[in-house]
């Protein structure tokens, strides 16, 4: 009866312009993945955040630029944000365990296989695994040493786990024929039954917004990816978690890329 579902949320959905924790929309969020667990999904969650959320509690005027500096404020944020989870998840009863994985260990089989086992367990419990990168391992300045943007983390962790679905919260509806903030007849693509040329064509380079990180064509790749294996790929507006219920319900809400029949 249930799914196996991992969503993907993003900094720009969790966080003000300002670079500060949106309370209210994390705890709807949190409600919302308490309700579907409670219908009978397995949820995990890859969440972003932490360097913002570093940020904020530091009070820093504005991003460092140094990677070591952007090490040591994920570190201190993703604590915080594992603690805002734990406290909102808790207020409806439910139980989050912290995931931090590395390229390396997603790629390696016996590595991976602890994951499996660990996730599966936590699935068993009725506990909700919150994945992340590990930032103090994973050191971007080395190409290929890290995922690049969660986009393709959670695609990873999907097809790892043989998730049925992955939704993507985004700062935006979905996927449209060109970019909206550039053309204002863009139009939403509901469905899109195979991801070619012509699909990445669509997407424009470079985030959306301050705060977003890998834009839309990291989107369609992590949506190419777990796609192949079978698993159905969504992107909604993480604004109105809610949304999440009108996916499920199939009420026709952003853009659903189909799996690859197998
Ligand atoms: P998030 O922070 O939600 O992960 P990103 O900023 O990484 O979002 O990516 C979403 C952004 O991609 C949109 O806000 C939009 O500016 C940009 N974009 C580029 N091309 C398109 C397109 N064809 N359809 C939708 N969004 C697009």
């Amino acid at each position: 009866m249930g799914e196996k579902i991992v969503v993907k949320v993003g900094t720009s959905t969790l966080t003000y312009e300002n670079g500060r924790l949106n309370f209210r929309r994390m705890e709807q969020l949190c409600k919302v993945l308490c309700d579907l667990q409670n219908r009978g999904n397995k949820i995990l969650l890859v969440s972003s955040g932490a360097i913002a959320v570093g940020m904020g509690k530091l009070a820093l005027p504005s991003r460092p630029k140094e990677t070591k500096q952007l090490q040591a404020l994920a570190a201190v944020g993703q604590c915080e944000l594992m603690f805002m989870y734990d406290k909102f998840f808790g207020e409806y009863n439910h139980t989050v365990a912290q995931i931090l994985l590395t390229k390396h260990v997603v790629e390696t089989e016996p590595k991976q296989n602890n994951v499996i086992n660990t996730v599966e367990t936590l699935f068993d419990m009725n506990i909700l695994p919150i994945v992340n990168e590990n930032d103090t391992v994973a050191i971007d300045e080395m190409p290929g040493e890290n995922f690049g943007d969660n986009d393709m983390l959670s695609a990873m962790v999907a097809t790892m786990i043989g998730a049925d679905r992955l939704i993507i919260l985004s700062d935006i509806d979905g996927l449209y024929d060109k970019n909206p903030r550039q053309f204002e007849d863009a139009k939403l693509i509901t469905s899109i039954p195979k991801i070619d040329e012509k699909i990445f064509e669509m997407a424009a380079d470079g985030a959306g917004s301050n705060r977003g990180t890998g834009g839309m064509k990291t989107k369609l790749s992590a949506a190419q990816r777990v796609t192949e294996s079978g698993i159905v790929c969504s992107i909604i507006n993480g604004k109105r978690p809610e949304n999440l219920y009108d996916l499920i319900d199939n009420k026709g809400i952003g853009t659903t890329f189909a799996p690859k029949q197998l």
